[in-house]
């Protein structure tokens, strides 16, 4: 007999992970061997628009956990399967037993694939006398926890933070964290039956389809491990802040001056909008699967917090910061809740009928960084090199889809997935639906980003610009936010670069007609 850890698709860590704990405690009780399972699902990748980015993430990161795991004499079974459908019968059937597994233990993914998947699992293992217990983990405070006096689910971000960092300071048992399990007998090794689960399942280079190109770059600036994002979450917390950083730097390299004045922390309230620098964690990759766990991220802020008490208002740098990872939370709660925000539906019905446009060359135009908007050309292209955008030229880039070129913020949503290595079902359609005036907590549909504005805010000496769109590099002063309005036609064209393919006022009347009159033809 054998008790499974089967860690998800963003799960992978072996510090304060719950199922994986108490599969460990399981197995000692029993006095049975703790076996890691691992399922590789091309169709769920596909389906669900993962990035190669991420898959490559995921894989680099298995294959930092494997020598941990073999220190501990556990071995890490991996399965591929690629018909996603038919995961949970081949589990049950062929897999569980196996590898003698009475017991099973998993975190819960909150999409409703995954849910149906689970429930599936429980339903088929009962079934067969195997025990399948998926348990909450991923979250800080679990969905339907957070609710309101009247005890009703809240859908307001303002209120339900409040109600958050309230639970919190009352519970401190929602930030403990777990223990990692001793492990196996080194005898597991050469145990006839387990011992060959060691050696027969080596962790695939790529998986096929989501091969990734230029991965030097992309390992350089988002190293694997659990070990790097303690290491990202120490410099972000607790030292000062560089100067101007080039955008594709590992923020972990060598080299970078030092700007003795300022901490990161308030570098980050003074200038989290910004995007010419490094002033933000970029922890998502590392949050985003589960490479470390929000509990860990916040009791390392709770330890700078005046008393020890996780700081939550927004007057300080760490307060601000402790509120951006409460989103995380919050838009995974929204998911739970209201599972239609994962199948493609607007959490506000009365909006699902706005009348988009259907332009294949605008979207490729925005995909592709060549929109004649500078601001969103530079994230794009950031984008699509590093799998990672500053979030405030997310907010750019998204407003600019749906309220400028009018497209579907689907198409965004989906095409930020293909692209992120931190790509987050909830947190990014929770930015999309906020975006496209659609979303639980949304910006109201008549405030509509000017992307010129946004630009000289986020970018002001235009650094930003000038180092991802090469085409602009020589370009001086305010020219670099609006090149075509700003120099004479003969001198644009020599630039090489496109004019913007929408005029941002006539766009910006067509967005709004469309939003007030939902549903009816222009
Ligand atoms: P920090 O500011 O250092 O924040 C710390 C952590 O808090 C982040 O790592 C993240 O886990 C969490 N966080 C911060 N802001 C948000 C937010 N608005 N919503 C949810 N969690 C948040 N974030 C993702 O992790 N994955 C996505 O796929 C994603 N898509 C987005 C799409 C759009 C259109 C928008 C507007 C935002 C999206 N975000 C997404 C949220 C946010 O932009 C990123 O989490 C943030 O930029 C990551 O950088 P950081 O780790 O340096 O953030």
């Amino acid at each position: 007999d054998s008790v499974v850890y089967w860690m998800r698709m963003e799960d992978v860590r072996i510090e304060d992970n719950t199922a994986f704990a108490l599969a460990g405690k399981k197995a000692e009780e029993l006095g049975v061997p703790l076996i890691v399972l691992y399922v590789l699902s091309p169709g769920d990748y596909t389906w669900h628009d993962r990035s190669s980015k991420k898959i490559d993430f995921i894989l680099r990161n298995l294959r930092w956990l494997k020598p941990k795991l073999d220190e501990l004499n556990i071995p890490l079974y991996i399965k591929s399967y690629d018909k996603r459908l038919q995961i949970p019968r081949r589990l049950v059937t062929e897999v569980f037993p196996e590898l003698g597994a009475n017991h099973v233990f998993c975190n819960i993914e909150y999409q409703i694939d995954e849910l149906r998947r689970d429930i599936a699992t429980v339903k088929r293992g009962r079934e067969k006398g195997i025990e399948v217990v998926p348990v909450h983990d991923r979250l800080v405070v679990p969905p339907g926890k957070v609710m309101s006096k009247a005890g009703k689910p809240l859908s307001v971000y303002s209120p339900w933070q409040r109600a958050w960092a309230d639970l919190l300071s009352k519970d401190k048992t929602y930030l403990e964290m777990s223990d990692i399990p001793k492990g196996n007998d080194a005898s597991l090794k050469k145990d006839k039956r387990f011992g060959k689960l060691f050696d027969v399942t080596p962790i695939p280079d790529h998986v096929e389809g989501f091969e990734l190109k230029d991965s030097e770059e992309v390992h350089k600036l988002w190293p694997e491990g659990t070990d790097a994002a303690k290491e990202l979450l120490h410099r972000f917390l607790h030292t000062k802040a560089r100067k101007q950083q080039l955008q594709l730097v590992s923020p972990l390299s060598e080299g970078a001056e030092e700007d003795d004045k300022k901490s990161r922390l308030k570098v980050y309230q003074d200038g989290r909008n910004l995007v010419d620098g490094d002033h933000s964690s970029r922890l998502s990759p590392y949050l985003a699967s589960g490479v470390i766990s929000g509990r860990m991220v916040l009791n390392e802020a709770k330890t700078m917090g005046s008393k020890g008490r996780l700081e939550t208002g927004r007057d300080t740098g760490l307060g601000m910061w402790v509120q951006e990872v409460a989103w995380r939370d919050f838009y995974n709660h929204v998911m739970a809740i209201w599972p239609r925000v994962s199948m493609g539906r607007p959490f506000l019905e009365k909006f699902a009928d706005v009348q988009w446009e259907v332009n294949e060359d605008h979207l490729q135009a925005w995909k592709d960084g060549k929109t004649g908007y500078p601001i969103v050309d530079a994230a794009m292209r950031a984008c699509a090199a590093r799998g990672w955008m500053e979030n405030r030229v997310r907010m750019v880039t998204a407003c600019f889809l749906v309220k400028d070129l009018m497209l579907d913020w689907r198409l965004g949503e989906k095409h930020f997935m293909q692209s992120f290595i931190d790509g987050d079902l909830a947190a990014n359609n929770g930015g999309w639906q906020w975006t496209a005036s659609t979303g639980t907590d949304p910006q109201p549909y008549f405030r509509i980003f000017n992307t010129l504005t946004q630009s000289e805010k986020c970018d002001p000496n235009g650094d930003y610009i000038r180092y991802w769109v090469p085409e602009l590099k020589n370009l001086k002063g305010k020219a670099i936010h609006d090149p075509f309005h700003s120099l004479p036609s003969n001198e644009f064209k020599k630039l090489g670069y496109p004019a913007p393919i929408v005029d941002h006022k006539k766009a910006r009347e067509r967005a709004l007609f469309r939003y007030k009159n939902v549903g009816e033809k222009e």
